[in-house]
């Protein structure tokens, strides 16, 4: 689960780390000007909250200054006037894609002086399960570009155990520091750690963390991203959750406890099990077409989620065709049969659809397709199956 800015920096507030003092905005400016006596500056920023990076070097679809969606602010008057240009405009980022993103919320925060950037990222490297601190004297600009150009000067620290948390004495040369700063930046790093274990985190990246003109570090930006398997432990964070910044399909079908990210093909795909779906989505390519989606119906797939399944797939026009790929282990395939069979009648689903069961009564399931008189082909063998289902998108 992706937080905004202002949520990440909230959170990590908690955990006793230099930030600067700010205010966020919830379509709504009304108390800015009187919020704004608290807020020393100059300079003030303002920053549009949207889930997408890039947002500095982005533009706005009104442009109204030629300026991103953060800005610094040197006169105090023109904070609001910035404020209200940025609310409800469209920002389109690097990472946004050409539609922009609605800026809904703002983050105006007190300004620093920069003297230098850094990147710092804590995130899991799943190739040796461990925690892995980036981090780079090259910071403020997108880390991919630096890691393509200048990979030496990211440097990259792992963590067996995490209770214990230190930096190698060599990191300090390497960034340029001085002995005082190294520590603070030691005790930064423990204090992160202890923040990414306790919220959970998958990822908290810092970029840019600045030195200031005081010599001090700050965390200027703040992404944090909360692993999803997690949440339950988390119901406080859960409703952190803005569902503005969220696809609705995949929303509704994570509601339902179902995986769904819309692809672009034309191959539509219902599948009980996320390696599999990714197996179903692999054998489409290789017969020469794309998958309209991955839709993981959960290890408890049954009629409801069938029907969800198929109203789903049936809001994306490029379908052309269905493939049901089912393994029946504690579920049975002919249950999933009668349910996929009510489905398509209750929602009155027209399109041709390939089903392939194996596993627990895969034969009685079949029987079931088969004599169902609706559009729908049963088909014991992927591949076959996966040819027939791109047969008929074509
Ligand atoms: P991003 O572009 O979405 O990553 O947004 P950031 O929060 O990283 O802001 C973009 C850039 O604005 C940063 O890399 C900084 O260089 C600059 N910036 C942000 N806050 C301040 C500030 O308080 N003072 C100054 N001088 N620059 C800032
Ligand atoms: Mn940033």
């Amino acid at each position: 689960m992706n937080l905004h800015e202002y949520q990440a920096k909230e959170l990590l507030q908690q955990f006793d780390l230099p930030l600067l003092k700010g205010k966020a905005y919830i379509n709504n400016l009304d108390t800015i000007e009187k919020d704004l006596s608290d807020l020393s500056g100059p300079p003030w920023v303002v920053k549009s909250q949207i889930h997408a990076g890039g947002r500095g070097a982005g533009h706005f679809k009104k442009s109204f200054n030629n300026k991103g969606g953060v800005q610094i602010i040197q006169e105090k008057t023109q904070v609001p006037v910035i404020a209200k240009l940025m609310l409800g405009n469209i920002l389109i980022t690097k990472q946004t894609g050409a539609d922009g993103k609605k800026v809904n919320r703002l983050f105006i925060e007190e300004g620093c002086k920069i003297e230098r950037e850094f990147y710092l990222s804590f995130l899991i490297d799943r190739n040796n399960s461990q925690l892995m601190l980036m981090i780079s004297s090259a910071g403020g600009m997108n880390i991919e570009d630096v890691a393509k150009d200048n990979p030496e000067k990211i440097h990259t620290i792992y963590f067996p155990d995490l209770t214990e948390i230190n930096l190698p004495k060599n990191l300090e040369k390497q960034l340029e520091l001085n002995s005082s700063q190294f520590e603070e930046l030691v005790l930064i790093s423990k204090k992160l750690v202890r923040a990414f274990k306790s919220l959970d985190a998958s990822t908290i990246e810092i970029n840019p963390l600045v030195l200031n003109n005081q010599g001090n570090f700050v965390l200027l930006d703040a992404k944090l991203i909360l692993d999803d398997n997690a949440l339950f432990r988390h119901p406080e964070l859960e409703k952190l959750k803005d569902i503005t910044e969220e696809n609705p399909l995949e929303h509704e079908a994570s509601q339902n406890n179902m995986n769904y990210v819309k692809l672009d093909g034309s191959i539509g795909c219902m599948v009980n099990g996320a390696g599999l779906a990714m197996a179903t989505m692999d054998i489409i390519k290789q017969f020469g077409e794309e998958p309209a989606n991955f839709l993981d119906l959960g290890g408890t797939a049954n009629k409801e989620r069938a029907i969800k399944g198929f109203k789903i797939i049936q809001t994306d026009p490029n379908v052309q065709s269905v493939l049901i790929n089912i393994f029946g282990g504690i579920i049975h395939c002919d249950m999933i049969a009668n349910g996929i069979v009510e489905a398509i009648k209750e929602i009155n689903f027209r399109l041709p659809i390939v089903v392939r069961f194996q596993g627990t009564n895969a034969a009685q399931g079949r029987d079931i397709i088969n004599q169902s008189s609706l559009n729908i082909t049963s088909i014991d063998d992927l591949t076959e199956a996966a040819k027939k289902v791109v047969k008929l998108a074509q």
